[in-house]
């Protein structure tokens, strides 16, 4: 489940990068472990750390406002807050220039980060849902040493420098007056141990950066900005640790007729004058419905719209079809030869009581004839 990062450091959720800093500096001068020795404070310091390193990560908080969990893996993998993140000492160490909340060796295995990618997308495409090959960069395991990151049979030692603790401590003057500080030890970086034969592949890094070919499956209906979330597809952590996940965000291109409205296709038919008045029959290509024909009745105004029940997009979850909307625009002829001018002069003979006339617009808006002031009303009411 995701977690509420904004409101663990009590903040909205258009909160600008200095208005973060600020409410994550203040609480973490209350609930910081040398300040705050209670078990629970250490507990709540570790949330609102993660809580502002997902927040201050444009890519994280992306996904947090997507309702998604960009610490979602590293919680399911049993680290939750505490060892499902890397740098949380980091985090404060940006903030208070060296202090520390690292408490022991923090383990050489870390999960490993989210990735992401575009995808751009036909309307055709999401619409109908699309298997696609795409190559992702991404780190993966060492082969050679299985992320163990040691060369052959050799094993890692014990650190010297830190006597194994991962960490260092020193007394310093601080803004908390004067604390005993501890910090990741320089030579292992806090992992408690070294090793002295590292894989030759990886460098003891337990991983590498390759390039591979994977399989993503769009489901039908999806939409621009959407995101499909591939598990364990992302980059493998430090030490061989667990891949965060894959995100494959689609970009829909621009439709040559259509215009999407969530599950609804609108589009624009232009029918001449005359066809408007004698009826006609429109074929568009509708998608997934191929080759369907509208009905333009008898007496058609400009600015109507005939709807198709059931024939736009497939909803992404339900299947369910939303409906397609032909806009109608009735085109006068701009210019008539002599013959249609005779012709529509014989017409105005016969129709000789259809005369311009002045109305009021409050007339005009509750007429039903497609009246401009009704059509506006449409817009708005988004009939
Ligand atoms: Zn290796
Ligand atoms: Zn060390």
């Amino acid at each position: 489940m995701a977690r509420d990062y904004y409101g663990l450091l009590g903040v909205s959720k258009g909160a600008s990068d200095s208005e973060l800093k600020r409410a994550y500096r203040k609480l973490a001068r209350e609930l910081h472990p040398d300040v705050n020795p209670d078990e629970g404070a250490q507990a709540r310091f570790k949330e609102i750390s993660a809580a502002y390193e997902v927040l201050s990560d444009p890519e994280k908080r992306r996904i947090v406002d997507l309702g998604g969990d960009p610490l979602e893996n590293a919680a399911a993998n049993g680290g939750g807050f505490s060892g499902g993140f890397g740098g949380l000492g980091d985090v404060f160490e940006a903030f208070f220039g060296g202090g520390a909340a690292s408490r022991g060796p923090t383990g050489r295995v870390r999960p490993g980060s989210d990735s992401l990618l575009r995808m751009r997308l036909d309307l055709t495409e999401c619409a109908t849902g699309v298997t696609k090959q795409v190559t992702v960069d991404t780190a993966i395991l060492c082969d050679k040493c299985q992320g163990k990151g040691t060369n052959g049979d050799s094993t890692p030692v014990s650190c010297d420098t830190c006597d194994g603790r991962g960490e260092v401590q020193s007394v310093q003057r601080s803004l908390l007056g004067q604390v005993m500080t501890s910090r990741p030890c320089p030579t292992c970086r806090g992992v408690g141990e070294v090793i002295p034969d590292p894989c030759h592949r990886c460098g003891g890094d337990g991983r590498v950066r390759a390039r591979r070919d994977i399989s993503v499956k769009i489901p039908a209906g999806v939409g621009d900005g959407m995101r499909v979330r591939l598990a364990s597809q992302g980059e493998v952590g430090a030490g061989g640790g667990p891949a965060g996940d894959l995100y494959v965000e689609v970009h829909e291109q621009a439709h040559d007729i259509f215009i999407r409205d969530t599950d609804d296709l609108h589009f624009t038919v232009e029918v001449p004058m005359v066809d408007a008045a004698l009826g006609t029959t429109v074929t568009v290509d509708a998608i997934l419905d191929g080759l369907t024909e509208i009905t333009i009745p008898p007496g058609t105004q400009p600015g109507s719209v005939t709807t198709l029940r059931g024939h736009g997009m497939p909803h992404l979850r339900s299947g369910v079809r939303g409906d397609l909307h032909a806009h109608i625009d009735v085109v006068v002829p701009a210019r008539l030869d002599s013959q249609d001018t005779e012709l529509l002069r014989q017409l105005k003979a016969h129709r000789s009581r259809d005369v311009a006339e002045v109305k009021s617009t409050h007339a005009t808006a509750g007429a039903a004839n497609g009246g401009i002031f009704s059509r506006l009303r449409e817009t708005f009411s988004g009939r």
